[in-house]
């Protein structure tokens, strides 16, 4: 048999969201860019949304072959194309998820272990798909995860673990200690925690312990970050666990797609941008799934229509929102270019939106995705997060990092890990119309604080691009990975 020259990496990104898929896919065009032969595994109705990418962004040269395996959704009771956690409409439907996901498992598996070229030197698996561990130890080759999630959220988790927290947060208002960091002091509410920690959590314990100990057993962690961000969180996760934490990124900077030129959405986002003064405009948006129940939209709508800058406001879910609320985002939102608080419907071309010099600051719900994104393009942001492992990035952000300033949510809002349909919640807002303007006003206002989160943002930016240019932690972190696969 013939020697492979250099490795072949093959990518099995965790079918949660499409933020997971769009960071592992960028992760492969940064490993086909070192030279690595590079392989992305996904289902039928994800190898769309992989190969655009893919042929966006593809470095010169190099090749990254796509393969869609079938997902058995019906048979699990599951609507087709249902293929992503995110498009799970009830808590009930989450158990057939995992059960479907671990047939297709099966199918990825018969598909790695036929022979070469398939065979890979290296597997990264997205964080549940625990069933990629046999394989690899089949083929006798490493296996590295990718979360998704930072490296301080992930010592966080790992910290909590090590204390057995898994098995002991009494209520959803206890508050735990989770100062990882030190100076830095780090407490968050019970309800706050990722859902490894919640009683009432769709998922079940039993899944949970089982990616955990997926976690423990993989020989390294890869992770969309750069060492010189997370305060050395990378290294210590490294000692605690014992095998290799790789930040490789920004994926955001080296893999920046240009701009789908099928898109209307981001036709209308580039050219409404453009007619704006620099750093005037805010940006607003919860994500690739992140839905604000109506009572909390409003409040939010009302703060962003009234305050004293542009916005540029992102909504999933808009056609299931109750008919006045659509009716006040009719009259008070659309319009032309010259409009003050843009809505969009659709996909905003997120990464090219937050490198528009007239952006000044982002309100995010804190997922890993957006804030590394922020912090690449040097803009400070409000911080609202809503569920998952956002909380604890909200503290990054906000007390560690000073490049942004929160909201005040204290509440996590209902998803279906968590047992709660998506964008349901209280009838009431939690965050007040004035709070979301006080919060603006301490970003963009021109204040010492803010300037002083901007400054540090544009700090962080530099830093970003640094690691990644030959020399860089980020640059070094990725030739390791791809040695450690020769
Ligand atoms: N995103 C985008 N356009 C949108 C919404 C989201 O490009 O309209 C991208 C965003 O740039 C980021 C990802 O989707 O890369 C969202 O990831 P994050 O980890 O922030 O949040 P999640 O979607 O996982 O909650």
């Amino acid at each position: 048999m013939e020697t492979p020259t250099k490795p072949h990496f093959v990518l099995v990104p965790w079918i949660g969201s499409i933020s997971h898929i769009v960071s592992m896919t960028d992760i492969g065009c940064l490993l086909a860019s070192h030279g690595a032969s590079v392989a992305i595994i996904t289902t039928p109705a994800n190898a769309s949304l992989v190969q655009s990418r893919v042929d966006r962004v593809t470095p010169r040269g190099a090749v990254i072959a796509v393969t869609a395996i079938p997902f058995p959704a019906a048979e699990a009771g599951l609507p087709e194309e249902c293929e992503r956690l995110d498009l799970t409409t009830s808590p009930a439907m989450v158990p057939a998820f995992f059960q479907a996901n671990k047939k297709f498992g099966e199918a990825v598996a018969h598909y790695c272990l036929q022979d070469a070229p398939r065979r890979p030197s290296c597997i990264v698996a997205g964080m549940c798909h625990t069933w990629t561990l046999p394989v690899a130890r089949d083929l006798g080759v490493p296996c590295y995860i990718f979360h998704g999630f930072g490296a301080f959220a992930l010592l966080c988790i790992d910290h909590l673990y090590r204390q057995g927290r898994h098995e002991a947060i009494a209520s959803a208002d206890e508050v735990v200690d989770i100062s990882v960091l030190p100076p830095f002091e780090c407490k968050i509410l019970g309800r706050q925690l990722t859902p490894h920690f919640l009683p009432s959590m769709s998922m079940g314990s039993g899944l949970m312990q089982e990616v955990r100990e997926f976690d423990m057993a993989v020989d390294g962690v890869v992770v969309n970050s750069f060492d010189e961000l997370e305060h050395g969180s990378a290294a210590l996760l490294a000692a605690a666990a014992g095998k290799k934490v790789l930040a490789v990124g920004p994926v955001s900077l080296c893999c920046a797609p240009s701009l789908d030129p099928e898109s209307d959405d981001a036709r209308r986002c580039m050219s409404w941008l453009d007619g704006k003064k620099a750093e005037s405009v805010v940006y607003v948006s919860f994500g690739s799934a992140g839905c604000i129940p109506p009572a909390q939209l409003m409040q939010l709508g009302m703060a962003l229509v009234s305050c004293r800058w542009p916005v540029m406001w992102v909504i999933r879910g808009a056609d299931s929102l109750p008919d006045d609320v659509k009716a006040w985002l009719r009259e008070n939102t659309d319009g032309d270019c010259d409009s003050k608080c843009l809505v969009v419907r659709g996909w905003a071309p997120q990464v090219a939106i937050l490198a528009h010099p007239a952006v000044g600051g982002f309100m995010t719900h804190c997922g890993w995705g957006s804030t590394l994104e922020s912090v690449a393009a040097g803009v400070p942001m409000v911080t609202w997060p809503l569920f998952a492992e956002q909380f604890v990035n909200e503290k990054l952000i906000v007390d560690v990092l000073g490049v942004g300033v929160s909201v005040g949510v204290r509440k996590p809002t209902a998803n279906v890990l968590t047992a709660g349909k998506p964008g349901s919640g209280e009838a009431k807002a939690e965050v007040g119309a004035e709070q979301v303007k006080s919060a603006l006003e301490k970003l963009m206002g021109g204040g010492v604080e803010g300037e002083d989160m901007r400054r540090k943002a544009l700090a962080c930016k530099a830093k970003a691009n640094a690691s990644l240019k030959e020399g860089g932690s980020s640059y070094k972190n990725l030739e390791e990975l791809i040695q450690s696969c020769v």
